[in-house]
């Protein structure tokens, strides 16, 4: 899978050189490439934002650089290549909202390409004149402002390319995790079994399996229930069993 990113900080992303995702662009299972935005630019001042029209606090960045960097980046897009068109993930808070389930989603692409927005954002017809050549979505991370697209972008490339087959080495740690079936995960404890006056539940030492996943689906409901009840607005609790509904 490849990504590409285009940021006006491209050694904001070097995060993603550590780590799983690390590993994984070493180990050749996802391709990742940063662009800076600056070097599509034509002026001695390699300028990328200008005032807003209409007036209005901040700077809006200018499209031509981001026209030919968005180019560049489909050209050599292995998507385009087989008559497909890769998706344009345009990070704003004004976006859809990213969860686990896009990730789920945009991990079966073949490439994303990601345009890190900074002032106020990115000119608005950059995003109407790339559908011509990517599926565009603006996607946010939250209902709150950050700086700059990066941020975003570390966090959603982390989401994504751990779902990448061969990422994360133990693929079951993948299934029981919050928000993987709709509800967070159960708490989790290792060893010394005794800390500081606190001990892990007993039914965990026991060994009785059964037992074992009663618990942790119990306290899958009651955790989602007292910190997340949106979340269980939007199960089918008729696939719930009648102590589970109670919970
Ligand atoms: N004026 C914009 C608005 O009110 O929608 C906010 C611009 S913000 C200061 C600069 C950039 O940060 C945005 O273009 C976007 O790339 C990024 N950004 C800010 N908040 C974000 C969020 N919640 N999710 C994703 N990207 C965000």
């Amino acid at each position: 899978m490849r990504f590409d990113v285009v940021s006006i900080f491209p050694e904001y992303l070097a995060p993603l050189e550590l780590s799983l995702i690390g590993k994984a662009r070493t180990d050749g299972l996802l391709e990742l490439i940063v662009h800076d935005l600056r070097s599509y630019t034509q002026d001695r001042h390699r300028t990328v934002d200008d005032t807003p029209y209409g007036g209005g606090a901040g700077m809006v960045m200018k499209p031509e650089p981001w026209a030919q960097a968005l180019g560049d980046i489909a050209a050599a897009s292995p998507a385009t290549a087989a008559g497909r068109k890769p998706v344009l993930i345009v990070p704003s808070p004004a976006g859809e909202v990213f969860t686990q389930a896009l990730a789920y989603e945009l991990a079966e692409e073949e490439h994303l390409a990601f345009a890190c927005g900074r002032y106020e954002g990115i000119d608005e017809r950059v995003l109407e004149w790339a559908q011509e050549q990517y599926a565009v979505r603006p996607v946010s991370l939250g209902d709150y402002v950050l700086n700059g697209g990066e941020v975003a972008v570390l966090a959603m490339v982390e989401a994504i390319g751990r779902l990448i087959p061969g990422v994360v080495g133990n693929p079951d740690s993948l299934i029981e995790e919050s928000h993987s079936d709709g509800l967070l995960e159960y708490p989790v404890y290792t060893k010394p079994s005794s800390w500081r006056d606190r001990d892990v539940p007993d039914v965990l030492l026991s060994g009785n399996h059964g037992k074992i996943a009663k618990f942790r689906r119990e306290h899958q409901l009651r955790r989602t229930a007292a910190r997340r009840p949106d979340l269980l607005d939007k199960l089918d609790v008729s696939n719930f069993s009648k102590t589970e509904r109670n919970v």
